[in-house]
């Protein structure tokens, strides 16, 4: 079957009340790069189309110390915004030219791994996302809870991914994708990390991995072992050694999941001595 309806809504309320009207037979589409080649290969045939490009969601703004995106900020735009260097560190490592202009911020949250290399870049600057329905208004949920299994999400079905909230990082960040070329190429392992240290010792840590689970994780027991310590070798090796333990690594035509789990603790150690640097 064909699509039979396309709709184009001009605002977020618009969108909404399309969703709540088609239901679940709606196909929600933001750049189209993942949903379009789906489609054009057979394997999603949706009868109703939803293009969210032009429902106003492709802001930028700086409010109180946190940076609010809109869902369909295409990732190119994002790259243009200064506040957050570690953003503009993960859109230069996705995909080619053409998928940064078409592709959104929003839906790098619902691309299957090894994708969701902007998405981990979120999950360690400790984004919260907000979510909109026709019924029951807007909610923000931490991005570390959205996700919660392969290709599941906290999203109901009768809502939309309205914007991102980011703070401004007050630690240092570091940012390392490593795959098997440098550009335009699926993750072996994907690190994003936060650490801000006082007297010397690491008072919050964040060290987020993708490619390496069902969805980008947090490495929750490698940042308790930061937590009180001074940021040097020994502390970096033990917690780039825990990351690779606690990661939940699969095997696909680009890499085992044995060498997907070494080669999360040779780049979390990376990632943490660029900050200790
Ligand atoms: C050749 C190629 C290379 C790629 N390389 C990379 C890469 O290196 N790294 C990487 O991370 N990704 C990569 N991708 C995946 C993808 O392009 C990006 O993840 C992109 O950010 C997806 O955004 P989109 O707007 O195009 O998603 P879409 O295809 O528009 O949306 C995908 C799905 O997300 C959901 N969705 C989107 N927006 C919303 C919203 N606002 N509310 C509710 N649901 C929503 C819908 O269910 C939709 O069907 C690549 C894709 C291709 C085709």
């Amino acid at each position: 079957m064909a699509i039979q309806d396309y709709f184009l809504p001009k605002s977020l309320e618009q969108a909404l009340d399309l969703l709540t009207e088609h239901g679940p037979a709606l196909l929600v589409m933001a750049g189209g790069t993942i949903a379009m080649p789906l489609i054009n290969d057979g394997i999603s045939m949706p009868e109703k189309v939803m293009g969210l490009r032009h429902a106003g969601l492709n802001t930028v703004r700086r409010q109180n110390g946190t940076l609010v995106v809109g869902a369909t900020t295409t990732l190119t735009q994002l790259a243009q915004q200064t506040d957050i260097p570690m953003l503009q560190e993960a859109v230069r490592h996705i995909g080619g030219w053409q998928i940064r202009n078409m592709g959104t911020v929003g839906g790098n949250l619902f691309a299957p791994p090894p994708a969701g290399d902007l998405a981990v870049a979120l999950l360690a600057l400790d984004a919260t996302v907000v979510l909109a329905s026709k019924q029951r208004g807007r909610r923000t949920v931490p991005l570390a809870e959205f996700f919660t299994g392969f290709m599941t999400t906290a999203l109901a079905p009768d809502e939309l991914v309205a914007e991102l909230h980011i703070p401004l990082p007050r630690g240092k960040t570091s940012y390392i994708k490593y795959a098997r070329k440098h550009a335009n190429t699926p993750a072996i392992v994907t690190v994003a990390a936060h650490v801000l240290t006082e007297a010397g010792k690491v008072v919050d840590a964040r060290l987020a991995l993708n490619a390496v689970g069902p969805h980008p994780i947090r490495a929750r027991r490698a940042e308790q072992l930061l937590l009180g310590a001074p940021l040097n070798a020994e502390t970096i090796a033990g917690a780039a050694k825990e990351a690779a333990a606690e990661c939940e690594p699969f095997t696909d035509a680009i890499a085992t999941d044995w060498y997907r789990r070494r080669m999360t603790e040779v780049f979390v150690r990376r990632a943490l001595e660029r900050i200790a640097e």
